[in-house]
């Protein structure tokens, strides 16, 4: 069977038609090998005060357009389900109670993110969650956070906090949190472990969400101390940073050029660009027994399960041919030969990750172009799959867009104190962000 054609049938039926066939002694030759039994998530993390038992690896359903695909996920033992009141306009949270209707309730721990502007009133947050209710047709939520806040000041916001105790009253949540990938250009004020340890010190949340992976550790490891003391849940998100979709511009130009297709302009100029650093970084792939995606994924996903302080890693599963790769590795952390992977992999491709949640360059710009919003749009992109978000994110975004970056000297890639070929990066991101959108 072809990986890519798992649908929830398959995966469902697999182990069972597999395993009844190899013991009827009727399974053809080599099936055995290619259907393997369902993988089962097999450690269970405490999340901070809720004392609830969540999954360590955790389901962020953005990506899903299929209910059957949640339902599959949470059949293999995954109970910790985030999504947000405007992932697809509501329609995410739709599928969410869809995907539930079967599994007990109480068995899952189901979160919820909420924009929150400076002029919503406690009522009017109290009734985004009674929408969020709604939508998912439940009567309860265990969480309900507190979406990027731009500063420790907003996390403070007093009318959300009023809102939250008055549900928690009613029993409608249980549980408030905060999440944080940083703020945008308009509102360069704070970075994201200054505004969650702002959370968390404050005293009010229970768990944060925040992004966190082997080579963006400095502010998450602030992050986890602080949980850790505080006895906070701690959920991330973005553990990796090399998640091998970043390669696809090469490929895409190349394709172009066999084909005698006019190539764009800024596309040229990200190609020539990083064409020496993309083909060193491919060698060195190939040389480490590295180019296999799976192996990245195990190096990151047991990065993040390592530290005792982290409660649950999301994953955006996006298809059901991801599932077994990313539960398989439920109960993993750090061994010798991912300790090595990472440090390679961090040495050799660090030029290609724009840090989630940095934007130290920004003020360099001229043009104000807000860097890494568009980088994590970006991410969505390429990373998460999620494009028409991606999309409507960066068509929506203030500031300048990247449209002057050719004739620039290049002041963001100067100032980044990681070496990022941000410049370049920055082309590539506006090139898939908009290209698609014309299209
Ligand atoms: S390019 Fe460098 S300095 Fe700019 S946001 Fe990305 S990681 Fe930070
Ligand atoms: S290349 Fe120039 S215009 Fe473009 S983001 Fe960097 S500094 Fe700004």
């Amino acid at each position: 069977m072809n990986a890519s054609k798992v649908n929830r049938r398959n995966f469902l039926t697999i182990s069972t038609t597999a395993l009844a066939g190899a013991a009827a002694g009727i399974m053809p030759p080599g099936l055995y090998q290619q259907e393997t039994p369902k993988p089962k998530i097999k450690t269970y993390r405490s999340l901070g005060r809720t004392g609830f038992r969540v999954s360590d690896i955790g389901c962020g359903p953005a990506g899903m357009s299929d209910e059957g695909l949640l339902k599959a996920v949470l059949e293999t033992g995954v109970n910790i389900i985030d999504t947000a009141e405007f992932y697809g306009n509501g329609n995410n949270e739709r599928l969410v109670g869809k995907g539930i209707k079967g599994t007990k309730r109480d068995s899952l721990f189901i979160n919820t993110k909420l924009q929150i502007a400076e002029s919503h009133k406690s009522e009017d947050i109290v009734l985004k969650v009674r929408s969020c209710l709604g939508r998912m047709e439940i009567d309860y939520l265990d969480g309900m956070m507190l979406w990027n806040p731009g500063s420790s000041k907003q996390v403070k916001n007093e009318e959300f906090h009023k809102a939250f105790a008055q549900l928690k009253k009613e029993g409608r949540v249980k549980y408030c949190g905060v999440s944080c990938h940083g703020s945008e250009y308009s509102k360069p004020t704070e970075n994201m472990d200054q505004i969650i340890g702002s959370a968390i010190e404050d005293g009010r949340f229970d768990l944060v969400l925040f992004v966190y992976n082997y080579v963006q550790q400095e502010m998450g490891n602030n992050i986890l101390r602080a949980c850790a003391d505080k006895n906070v849940g701690a959920i991330l998100m973005k553990t990796n940073p090399f998640n091998g979709r970043y390669t696809d511009m090469i490929n895409k130009v190349n394709k172009m050029m066999e084909s005698n297709s006019p190539v764009p302009e800024n596309m040229k100029y990200m190609y020539e660009a990083t064409l020496q650093k993309q083909k060193a970084g491919e060698e060195f792939l190939g040389k480490s027994g590295l180019a296999d995606p799976s192996l990245r994924r195990e190096a990151a996903v047991g990065f993040a399960l390592d530290n005792p302080a982290v409660s649950s890693v999301l994953i955006t599963f996006s298809t059901f041919d991801e599932i077994e790769p990313y539960v398989s590795l439920s109960g993993t952390g750090l061994n010798r030969g991912i300790s090595e992977n990472i440090n390679t992999l961090r040495e050799n491709l660090n030029h290609l990750y724009c840090r989630h949640a940095c934007g130290i360059c920004e003020s360099q710009c001229p043009e104000k172009v807000p860097v890494n919003a568009i980088m994590r749009y970006h991410h969505y992109f390429l990373g998460q799959g999620r494009e028409k978000y991606a999309m409507q994110k960066y068509s929506e975004l203030p500031g300048a867009k990247p449209g002057n970056c050719t004739d620039c000297s290049g002041h963001c890639e100067a100032a980044c104190p990681y070496g990022v070929s941000i410049k370049a990066l920055l082309l590539a991101a506006c090139s898939d962000l908009e290209m698609k959108r014309e299209s």
